[in-house]
């Protein structure tokens, strides 16, 4: 637990399963009051607010499509009017298609850049005008993954959107840590949520996965809301510009253990 982080107010966006809602839970032990953007599933979230408050925290649910410039501003603009202020940013949401990169549509490509790129972009850019107008020395996260280093065939788009955003994460982080402002992306590896349950509820295709992991067990979004606390924390008062990889040794060329 982080005490600073307490009162504090933190937006998740797509935080109605997986990883966004284990973040908002942990957000809401330590006691932060927490805008639950979801985007379809209104009673997922809703009771996710439920769930935060009993932990410790105050929450409200806010539907926004990251992938809409005007939806992201207004979220940001809810926020500051129920909660009084913005202090931390995950951009959470994300979407994963699978093609073969000579058949993928231009369509399909956008799609999904603009939800996992430049829906976080707009989310950064937003967050940052309210934290610099008032001054406040907020945490940006973004979610990436192993596969903004990892290559992933048959999903070059989602790659792409991911190594994207390590380098806006690193440009921003830059660009504003002389005003105290810090943004860093946390990278999992293989968690398990709705959007690989298809992979891990095959048991071979887990094994499959397994293998590529040194820690030999799969991610829990706690793992990766442990995490995000801590960027969000004083405790990282320091830390800005980094990819914290938690991926249970994914991404340290497990093939090599072979000897
Ligand atoms: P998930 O599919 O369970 O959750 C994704 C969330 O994003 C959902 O709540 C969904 O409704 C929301 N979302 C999708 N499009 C949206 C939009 N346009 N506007 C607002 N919200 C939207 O997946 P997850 O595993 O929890 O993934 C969360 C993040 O972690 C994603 O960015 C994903 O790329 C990343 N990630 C996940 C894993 C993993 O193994 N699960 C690994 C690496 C990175």
């Amino acid at each position: 637990m982080y005490s600073d982080l307490a009162g504090k107010v933190a937006i998740v966006t797509g935080a109605s399963q997986g990883i966004g809602r284990g973040i908002a839970l942990r957000f809401g032990q330590e006691q932060m009051k927490v805008v639950i953007n979801y985007h379809t599933d209104t009673s997922e979230a809703e009771q996710l607010a439920e769930e935060v408050k009993a932990a410790g925290g105050e929450a409200i649910a806010i539907q926004a499509d990251v992938s809409k410039e005007a939806e992201v501003k207004e979220l940001i603009m809810k926020t500051v009017q129920i909660f009084g202020g913005l202090d931390v940013l995950v951009n959470n949401a994300g979407i994963q298609t699978t093609c073969s990169s000579h058949e993928l549509s231009l369509e399909d490509w956008h799609k999904v850049m603009d939800v996992n790129l430049t829906g976080a972009f707009v989310g950064c850019r937003e967050a940052l005008k309210y934290m610099l107008e008032h001054q406040i020395k907020g945490s940006i996260i973004n979610m990436s993954s192993v596969h903004q280093k990892i290559p992933k065939p048959f999903h070059a788009h989602y790659a792409s959107s991911k190594g994207g955003l390590k380098l806006l994460t690193e440009s921003l982080a830059l660009e504003y840590a002389p005003y105290g402002i810090r943004v860093n992306t946390i990278a999992p590896g293989a968690i398990a949520t709705p959007m690989n349950e298809h992979i891990l509820s095959d048991p071979r295709q887990k094994e499959d996965v397994l293998s590529l992991i040194p820690m030999n067990s799969i991610g829990e979004p706690k793992q990766i809301a442990s995490a995000a606390a801590w960027l969000a924390s004083e405790e990282a008062n320091y830390v800005t510009g980094v990819t914290l990889f938690v991926d249970g040794g994914m991404t340290l060329y497990p093939f090599y253990l072979k000897g």
